[in-house]
C-alpha cells in the first residue's frame, strides 16, 4: 500500500511538502548558511528563515541584538516562495466581523495596526534600498457571492467610523472607472505589493551584515529554564539563547498549540507578460469580499497572477489531485473578470496555506514558556502581520509590553 501522503501540519514537514509547482519570483541568491561547527550562544535564536524569521532577524539586529538564525532548508524557499506577496493592510475577516467577534474597539485597533504595519513595511524597505519590486497600490474590495453591496456598504461606513480611509464605488463608479462589473467596491489607499523572496531573502542578508549568525540546522530539541532556552540541532550542536522565536510558518512544534489555527489548501496561477495597456486602472490590489475569495494582483514584469478557491483540507495528495481542475477554474475566472488579458499561463502553483479563525496573527509568548516566542503571520496578511511580529517581538524582549499585545496571544480564546 503507497504512504499515506505527508501532512502539512507535522513538525517534520518540508518545504516539498508544503509547496508545489513555481511561483514567478526571482530566485535571488540566497545569503550562506553555515553549517555549525561547535555550539553556540547568542541573545536571540530565531528558528525559521522565512520572511517571517527574515524580518525579525532584521529589527533584532538592528536593536543591537546578538542573533542567530536558523534554517533546516534553503532560506526563504518555503512557503514564503509560494507567497502571492499583496502587502494588504485589509484583514481577511472584514471590519464588521471582526467587531462581531471583539467589539469595535479591539477589531477597529487591530485594522489600524495592520495599516501602521504596511506603512512601516514599505519605510523599512526604502530605508535599506530592497530590490524587490516594491509597489505602493490601492486594493479594491469588491462585492462578491454572500456579500453584496449592502454588506459592502456597511463595511465601508465602520471603517469610516474606525478612521479608515477609502471609497464607496457603487456599480456605475467601479464600472466607468474601472470596468468592473460588481455592485459595489471599496477602494482603500495605504496598501502594496513585492516579490517576497527578494524581499526576505534582503533581509536576512542584511542581518548578516550587522554580524547576526547565518545557521543551517534541524531545531529538533528545545528546552527552556529561567534564564535560556537550549535548542538542540539535529547534528547534536546546541544554541543557548537568552530568548528565542519560532518562525517556522505552517509547521508548528508540538508544544505550540492554538485552538484557532488551521492548514488549508491554496492555488494561484501567472499569465506571461501582458501587454501594459491591457492591464486594470492603476494596477490595483483586487479582492473579493466573499469568504471563500479569489484575488488578483499584477507583477513588475506586467503578469496577472490570480489566486483562491482556497479548501479547508491541508492534505497534499488531495491539493495535487485537484491542481489541474484548480489551476483551469482559475483561468476561466481571469476570463471571465478580465477578458482583455492573454490568458496563457506561465506559472502555476499551490500551497498550504495557514490560516486562524479570526483572521489575526499568532504572536507573542508560548504559554508556560517566557523565553520563547511564535512569529507566526497567518492569512492573507501573512507578511503585514509578519511585520508586525517582528516589531512585537522586539519591544517584548525589550521588557516593553502593552495591553493591546494579548489581542495577538497565541492562547487567546477562541473567538464566540
Ligand atoms: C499561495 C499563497 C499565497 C499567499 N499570498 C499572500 C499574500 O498575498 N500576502 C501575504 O501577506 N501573505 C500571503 N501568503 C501568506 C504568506 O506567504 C505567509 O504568511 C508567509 O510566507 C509565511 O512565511 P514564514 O517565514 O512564516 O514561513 P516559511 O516561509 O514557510 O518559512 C519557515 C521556515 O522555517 C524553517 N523551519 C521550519 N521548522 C524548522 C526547524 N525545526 N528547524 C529549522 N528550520 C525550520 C523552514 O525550513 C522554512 O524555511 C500566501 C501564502 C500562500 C501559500
Amino acid at each position: 500500500m503507497a504512504p499515506d501522503p505527508p501532512q502539512a501540519e507535522s513538525a517534520r514537514s518540508t518545504h516539498d511538502d508544503l509547496r508545489e509547482g513555481r511561483a514567478p519570483w526571482t530566485h535571488a541568491c540566497v545569503p550562506r548558511f553555515g553549517v555549525p561547527r561547535e555550539s553556540l550562544r547568542c541573545d536571540v535564536a530565531i528558528v525559521g528563515a522565512g520572511i517571517t524569521g527574515s524580518l525579525v532577524a532584521e529589527h533584532l539586529s538592528a536593536r543591537g541584538m546578538d542573533v542567530v538564525l536558523i534554517d533546516r532548508e534553503q532560506a526563504s524557499h518555503g512557503s514564503t516562495a509560494a507567497s502571492t506577496a499583496m502587502l494588504q493592510w485589509e484583514i481577511d475577516r472584514s471590519l464588521v466581523e471582526l467587531t462581531g467577534l471583539y467589539g469595535f474597539e479591539r477589531a477597529a485597533r487591530a485594522y489600524r495596526l495592520s495599516l501602521a504595519a504596511v506603512g512601516g513595511l514599505g519605510e523599512l524597505i526604502c530605508g535599506l534600498g530592497l530590490a524587490c519590486a516594491l509597489q505602493p497600490r490601492s486594493t479594491l474590495y469588491l462585492a462578491a457571492g454572500e456579500a453584496g453591496a449592502s454588506e459592502i456598504a456597511r463595511e465601508f461606513a465602520l471603517r469610516r467610523r474606525a478612521g479608515l480611509a477609502g471609497h464607496h464605488l457603487d456599480f456605475d463608479r467601479l464600472r466607468h472607472g474601472f470596468e468592473i462589473d460588481r455592485p459595489a467596491a471599496i477602494l482603500s489607499a495605504g496598501s502594496a505589493e513585492a516579490d517576497p523572496m527578494a524581499l526576505s531573502t534582503g533581509l536576512a542578508e542584511v542581518a548578516g551584515r550587522r554580524g547576526a549568525r547565518l545557521v543551517a540546522g534541524d531545531a529538533r530539541d528545545f528546552d527552556h529554564t529561567d534564564r535560556a532556552v537550549h535548542i538542540g540541532l539535529a547534528d547534536g550542536h546546541e544554541i543557548e539563547a537568552k530568548h528565542m522565536v519560532l518562525a517556522t510558518g505552517y509547521v508548528m512544534p508540538d508544544f505550540v498549540v492554538s485552538a484557532l489555527h488551521k492548514v488549508t489548501s491554496t492555488w494561484a496561477i501567472a499569465t506571461r507578460p501582458q501587454d501594459p495597456s491591457r492591464l486594470w486602472r492603476d494596477r490595483v490590489l483586487i479582492w473579493e469580499a466573499s469568504k471563500v475569495y479569489h484575488y488578483l494582483r499584477t507583477t513588475a514584469d506586467d503578469r496577472i497572477i490570480i489566486g483562491g478557491g482556497d479548501e479547508a483540507y491541508s492534505d497534499q495528495g488531495q491539493r495535487l489531485g485537484e491542481a489541474a481542475r484548480k489551476h483551469a477554474a482559475l483561468r476561466a475566472m481571469l476570463q471571465t473578470f478580465w477578458p482583455r488579458a492573454r490568458g496563457d499561463i506561465a506559472f502555476a502553483w499551490s500551497g498550504a496555506f495557514g490560516q486562524t479563525e479570526d483572521g489575526l496573527p499568532l504572536i507573542g509568548p508560548v504559554p508556560g514558556r517566557r523565553r520563547m516566542f511564535a512569529a507566526y503571520g497567518y492569512g492573507g496578511n501573512g507578511i503585514t502581520f509578519s511585520f508586525l511580529a517582528s516589531r512585537m517581538i522586539g519591544a517584548m524582549i525589550a521588557g516593553d509590553t502593552a495591553p493591546w499585545h494579548a489581542d495577538f496571544a497565541l492562547d487567546r480564546d477562541k473567538p464566540g
